[in-house]
C-alpha cells in the first residue's frame, strides 16, 4: 500500500504541438479510490500510462511513498495495470495467464506462486476456469481473470484503464461494485479511467475531472456536483446535464435580478446561496441549474418569482418526468449542439400537455452563476 503523487506531470507528443497532460498536480492518499474523468483525449490514458511507466514524461516526476518512481523501468514498479482489452495471454491457460506477472518480476517457489494465483482467482470467483484459455471465457470472466492477474502482484497502486467498457451495461454496473469491493477489501490505492462521468461519480472515494490535460477540479463526487467550480465541469458531471442561461445580472440589497439576456424574462433571487450573488458586479453573466431543481407549476401567470415557459417535451422516465422546456430566450445545454433547450425534472403527477405555458421557479439553494468569459463560479 502506498501514497502517490503526481508534481507538475506533463506529456508533450508531436514536438510540443500536442500536449497530453498539462503540468498536473495530484497527491492521491494511501488506500484512496480515485476515478479519473472526462471527455475523450483529456488526457486520461496518458496520464495512467505514465504511472504505470508505459509513457516517459515530458516533465514532472511521480512519486510512490515518497520515492520518486519517474525514472524506475515499468517492470520495476509496484503497479498493477487493467485494460479495457483484457491483455490476456491467447494460448497460455488463465492459471498462467495470472501467474505470468509473478514470474517476472520474484523468484518465489513454484508452491508458492500457485497457491498465490488459486487465492486471487478464488476471490474473483474464477477458481474452476485455471485450466481453460482465454478463448473460452466471456467478456466478464476475461476481466476477471484480469482484475486477478492484478491482485495476484499484490502491487502498490491498481491502475484501471476503462475497464468494464468492453462489457454490457448489466454485467458493467455488478462489476463495478465487485471493483468497489475488493479495492475495500485489499485496500489497495488506486486509480480508475473512464470516460464515464456515472461510472466516476459512484466508484470514487474522489473523483478527478480533467479537460484538454488540464485540472478541472478533484473533490468527493457529492461536493463537486453541489460546487462545480466551473462551468465545464458544472456541466460535464450530471444526467441529464445542467442547465444553462445567458442572462444579465442586476444586484440589490439582498439578491439579484436576473434578466434573459435577450428580455425575456425577469427573475429575482432573494434566499440561500442566491443572497451570496448581491454582492457580485452587474452584467452578463450564465446562470445554472439542474433539472431536479426547477419546480414547475401549471398556470400562466407569471411573476418575478416565477418565468414563463412552453413545454416541448414530455419523457416520462418512471418516477418522474422529463419537461423539455422553451424559456423564449437563449438557453444553453451543454456542448451539444442539438441538445434540448431546458429541461425540468419533476415528479411523475406533474404531466403538462406539449404547447401548455407553465411557470418555473429555481431552488434557489442550488443556483449556479458562471462568468461569462471564463466560465468559472461565482461562489
Ligand atoms: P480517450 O478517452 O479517447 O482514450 P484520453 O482522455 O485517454 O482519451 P489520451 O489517450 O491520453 O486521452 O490522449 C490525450 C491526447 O494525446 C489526445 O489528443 C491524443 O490524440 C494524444 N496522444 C495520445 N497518445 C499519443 C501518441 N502516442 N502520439 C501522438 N499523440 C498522442
Amino acid at each position: 500500500m502506498a501514497s502517490l503523487e503526481l508534481k507538475s506531470l506533463r506529456k508533450e507528443f508531436d514536438g510540443g504541438s500536442i500536449v497530453a497532460v498539462d503540468d498536473l498536480n495530484l497527491e492521491i492518499e494511501d488506500g484512496e479510490f480515485v476515478t479519473v474523468v472526462g471527455p475523450s483525449g483529456c488526457g486520461k490514458s496518458t496520464t495512467l500510462r505514465m504511472i504505470a511507466g508505459l509513457e516517459r514524461p515530458t516533465s514532472g516526476r511521480i512519486h510512490v511513498d515518497g520515492a520518486d518512481i519517474t525514472d524506475v523501468h515499468a517492470r520495476h514498479r509496484d503497479v498493477a495495470m487493467v485494460f479495457q482489452n483484457y491483455a490476456l495471454y491467447p494460448h497460455k491457460t488463465i492459471q498462467q495467464n495470472m501467474a505470468f506477472g509473478l514470474r517476472m518480476s520474484t523468484d518465489m517457489s513454484a508452491e508458492e506462486r500457485e497457491q498465490r494465483v488459486y487465492d486471487a482467482a478464488e476471490m474473483m470467483g474464477i477458481e474452476d476456469l485455471l485450466d481453460d484459455t482465454p478463448g473460452e471465457l466471456s467478456g466478464g470472466q476475461k476481466q476477471r481473470v484480469a482484475l486477478g492477474r492484478a491482485i495476484v502482484r499484490e502491487p502498490d497502486v491498481f491502475l484501471f484503464d476503462e475497464p468494464l467498457s468492453n462489457l454490457d451495461a448489466k454485467l458493467r454496473t455488478t462489476m463495478r461494485t465487485e471493483i468497489q469491493r475488493l479495492q475495500e477489501e485489499l485496500g489497495i490505492t488506486s486509480v480508475y479511467v473512464t470516460h464515464d462521468q456515472e461510472e466516476a461519480m459512484t466508484m470514487g472515494d474522489r473523483i478527478v475531472i480533467l479537460n484538454d490535460g488540464e485540472l478541472q477540479q478533484t473533490g468527493k463526487p457529492t461536493h463537486v456536483y453541489q460546487n462545480p467550480t466551473n462551468q465545464f465541469v458544472a456541466g460535464f458531471v450530471g444526467s441529464p446535464s445542467m442547465n444553462f442561461v445567458d442572462v444579465e445580472a442586476d444586484p440589490f440589497d439582498g439578491g439579484v435580478r436576473l434578466n434573459g439576456a435577450d428580455g425575456s424574462f425577469s427573475y429575482d433571487l432573494t434566499s440561500g446561496r442566491a443572497s451570496a450573488f448581491g454582492d457580485i458586479a452587474g452584467g452578463s453573466y450564465v446562470l445554472g441549474i439542474r433539472p431536479e431543481h426547477v419546480a414547475v407549476s401549471e398556470g400562466d401567470v407569471a411573476g418575478t418569482d416565477t418565468i414563463p415557459a412552453t413545454v416541448d417535451v414530455v419523457e416520462p422516465v418512471g418516477s418522474d418526468n422529463y419537461l423539455y422546456l422553451d424559456l423564449g430566450t437563449e438557453s444553453r445545454s451543454f456542448d451539444t449542439e442539438d441538445a434540448p433547450d431546458f429541461i425540468a425534472r419533476v415528479p411523475a403527477d406533474i404531466e403538462p400537455e406539449v404547447g401548455d405555458v407553465v411557470q418555473i421557479a429555481f431552488d434557489e439553494d442550488s443556483v449556479h452563476l458562471f462568468e461569462t468569459e471564463t466560465g468559472e463560479a461565482v461562489t
